[in-house]
This record gives structure tokens, C-alpha cells and sequence, in this order.
């Protein structure tokens, strides 16, 4: 494993935007690199000191801090991107990965606009703590962050993420999870999902179930502490009509060889190429 160029024990940090990844509830996962970086940055940009003064205190250190928003006025950011030239620059938000529905997107594109080095000290998230709990499908995934909370956005949003063939990852509140429960099921079907809460605190669990069967569980009294929605894919896709199968060979054959042809067609609709070459045959066979 390397280490960074940026990271020599206690040497001064060379200058730059250092991304640091900070826990999501239980302190001991921070991380020694990301504690390192903290106490040794010329200057946090923080989303909420006191929060951050009480990460800072467990490790013993206190450095200058800066609030920083995405919208905060122009020249916070332009200070910062001009103090990147001499300074090395922590940024943070209150818990997790920077930038993960969190601030820090236009800091990082105006640093690197201004071509100043870029490090990030990954840890902690919880949109993928919540995956790893919920038992659902990991191999595609599309992190949707905070729905709208206002109905008819949020039933337009759970629309568009309908067709999507990935697991979806959602945050949310306690307070608004029967309504999203409630709207997903009506928008997706009843699908598998997964409750996660209070990851990596003492209360940490993942519930599983039908969206039915989670709105119902928590319809009468909303849960405390943090969430993170986790629903399945749509199930398989249906097969192809024998009509679209035939034009889609018609098409293939016109291009390729036979045997290509039914290869082609196989892993677009996932059917047998066998019986896709047998049929090709037959298609030609009726023509000539
Ligand atoms: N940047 C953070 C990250 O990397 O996960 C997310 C920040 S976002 C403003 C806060 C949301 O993340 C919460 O409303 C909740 O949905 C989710 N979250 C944060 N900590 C959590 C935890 N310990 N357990 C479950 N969800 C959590």
C-alpha cells in the first residue's frame, strides 16, 4: 500500500484541498490518516464548528475553522480557493463523506479549476454503510439522496428513478419515512427494501421487508435518529414478444453472420442463442 505524499506523520501538509471523510455516529471511525490530516490542516471549512470543535476535541487538537455552504456568498469560496496556493485546506461536513448530500461540490470544481492539488481521505458513508446492511442487490446502485418532501415532487422523482434497473439508496428523516415509504410503494410497487438507522451507533439496525410492510410498520409512530432507505431493483424484465425477437434477428442478420447475429440478439434479450440461431434459420428459410 502507498502512502500519500501528503501524509508524512507529522510533517506540515504540503498545500492543497484535502477532502475528509469524518464518522457517522460512532467516533472510532475516524480515521488515523483522516485525524492526521485534521490536526495538521492550516484551516477546516466546516459546515457547523461547534459540531466539528467536538470531533477536533476527541482528538486533541484545534485548528482555525471557516463555515462553508455550497451557497454560502462568493467570496468564502474565492478566500478559500485562494488560500489552497499556500495553505493545506481541510474541508469537512457535519458527519460522512463530504459533498454526499452534503457541501463541497463547488469548492472541489473551483479547486480544480484553479489547478490546485486535490486529496480526498475517504471513511464513512452512510449511503454505503446502508447498502452493506440491507441485503439487497450491490452489483448497480443509484444513490437518489433526499427525495423532495412536497407530494407531487415526490411522486415525479419516484417515477423517474422507477424504470431504473439499481438498487436505490435514499436518505430520510424519521419524521417524513411513512409519507416515502408510503409514495415508493405506490410508485414502485411493492417492491424488497430495507429501514437502516442509527448505523455504526448504539441503536444501529436494518429493517427488511415489502414497501408495504415497512410503511405499515412505521405508520403510526416515526422513528428516531438517522435513515437510509434501501429499495430492490424492479424484478426481471420481462422476455421480449416473439414479434420484436424476429425483427430484432432481421436487423442483426442483415449486418452480421448467422451465428453473430443470434449471439447479438442473445445478450441483448437475454434468450437462448440456440434457439435464437434455430429461429434465424427458420426466418431465412420463409424468405428464400
Ligand atoms: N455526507 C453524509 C454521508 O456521507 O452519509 C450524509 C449527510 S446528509 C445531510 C444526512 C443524512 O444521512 C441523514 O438524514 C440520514 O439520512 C443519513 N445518515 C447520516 N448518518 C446516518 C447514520 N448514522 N445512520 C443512518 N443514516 C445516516
Amino acid at each position: 500500500m502507498n502512502q500519500s505524499p501528503t501524509n508524512h506523520g507529522d510533517a506540515r501538509l504540503d498545500p492543497g484541498l484535502y477532502i475528509v471523510a469524518t464518522p457517522i455516529g460512532n467516533l472510532g471511525d475516524l480515521s488515523p490518516r483522516a485525524a492526521g490530516i485534521l490536526a495538521r490542516a492550516d484551516v477546516i471549512a466546516v459546515e457547523d464548528s461547534r459540531v466539528t470543535a467536538k470531533l477536533l476535541n476527541h482528538i486533541g487538537t484545534k485548528r482555525r475553522m471557516i463555515p462553508y455552504h455550497d451557497h454560502s456568498a462568493d467570496h468564502v469560496r474565492a478566500d478559500l480557493i485562494a488560500r489552497l496556493a499556500t495553505q493545506a485546506v481541510a474541508l469537512v461536513s457535519d458527519a460522512g463523506t463530504p459533498l454526499i448530500s452534503d457541501p463541497g461540490y463547488k469548492l472541489v470544481r473551483d479547486a480544480r479549476a484553479a489547478g490546485h492539488p486535490i486529496v480526498t481521505i475517504p471513511g464513512p458513508c452512510a449511503a454505503i454503510a446502508a447498502l452493506t446492511l440491507a441485503g439487497l442487490p450491490t452489483d448497480r446502485f443509484l444513490f437518489a439522496g433526499f427525495l423532495p418532501p412536497k407530494d407531487k415532487a415526490k411522486a415525479d422523482a419516484i417515477a423517474e428513478l422507477g424504470a431504473i434497473r439499481a438498487t436505490l439508496i435514499l436518505y430520510e428523516s424519521g419524521p417524513r419515512l411513512h409519507a416515502t415509504l408510503t409514495a415508493l410503494h405506490a410508485g414502485l410497487g411493492d417492491r424488497d427494501a430495507a429501514v437502516t438507522r442509527e448505523i455504526s451507533k448504539s441503536y444501529e439496525e436494518a429493517v427488511g421487508g415489502t414497501l408495504s410492510v415497512l410503511a405499515a410498520r412505521y405508520a403510526d409512530a416515526p422513528p428516531r435518529g438517522e435513515i437510509v432507505i434501501v429499495v430492490a431493483p424492479p424484478g426481471a424484465a420481462p422476455p421480449p414478444e416473439a414479434d420484436t425477437v424476429d425483427a430484432l434477428l432481421r436487423d442483426a442478420v442483415a449486418r452480421l453472420p448467422m451465428a453473430k447475429a443470434a449471439n447479438a440478439v442473445a445478450k441483448a434479450t437475454g434468450l437462448d442463442k440456440r434457439e435464437l440461431y434455430a429461429r434465424a434459420l427458420a426466418l431465412r428459410g420463409s424468405v428464400e
